[in-house]
């Protein structure tokens, strides 16, 4: 198991066996002294019982220095990392954007009683209209709402029902 590390004079990425954590060594790329971290993690043994994966690692201190075994990660280029980060802009979701994520949020609200024409009812025709014109995917959410209105009819104040539709557009 090793301790895996940039080294912090020259970003140099460092792997050194466990079992030098906290001592000093030489940066083998660049020569500056650094101190090896303790691993972030505890090695988990992936096999056997723990007692013998302990048992194994103690004998492998005893036979190497911390230093001996610093090897270079040359194939990964540490250095590239920060600057391609900083440039990449944050990209708008496709998903988003099928969804009209560049349109603006609107609300329709259709009243039951606007709807009556002449004695016929055509609220679920004209809902069914607009929501055909937004499209479905424009579709945000539907409400339902209730409301009293003067009914000139019957001259009385009458409980009506509608919706609010909340889509983009
Ligand atoms: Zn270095």
């Amino acid at each position: 198991m090793d301790i895996v590390f940039n080294c912090p004079h020259c970003e140099q990425e460092l792997a050194v066996d466990n079992s030098g954590a906290g001592s000093e060594i030489q940066c083998p790329s660049c020569g500056e002294k650094i101190m090896i971290p303790a691993a972030a993690t505890p090695p988990i043994p992936e096999s056997g019982p723990p007692g013998a994966a302990t048992g194994s690692q103690a004998s492998h201190t005893i036979s190497s220095s911390a230093a001996a075994k610093v090897e270079m990660h040359l194939k990964v280029p540490v250095r590239d990392k920060p600057g391609e980060v900083l440039i990449a802009k944050p990209k708008t979701p496709l998903e988003a954007v099928a969804r009209g994520a560049d349109k603006k949020v609107r609300v329709r609200t259709i009243r039951h009683a606007t709807c009556v024409e002449a004695g016929h009812d055509k609220f679920d025709e004209k809902v069914s209209e607009f929501l055909n014109e937004i499209g479905e995917a424009n579709l945000v959410a539907v409400h339902t709402i209730s409301y009293t209105h003067f009914d000139v009819g019957t001259q009385k104040i009458l409980t009506d029902y509608g919706v609010l539709i909340l889509y983009r557009g």
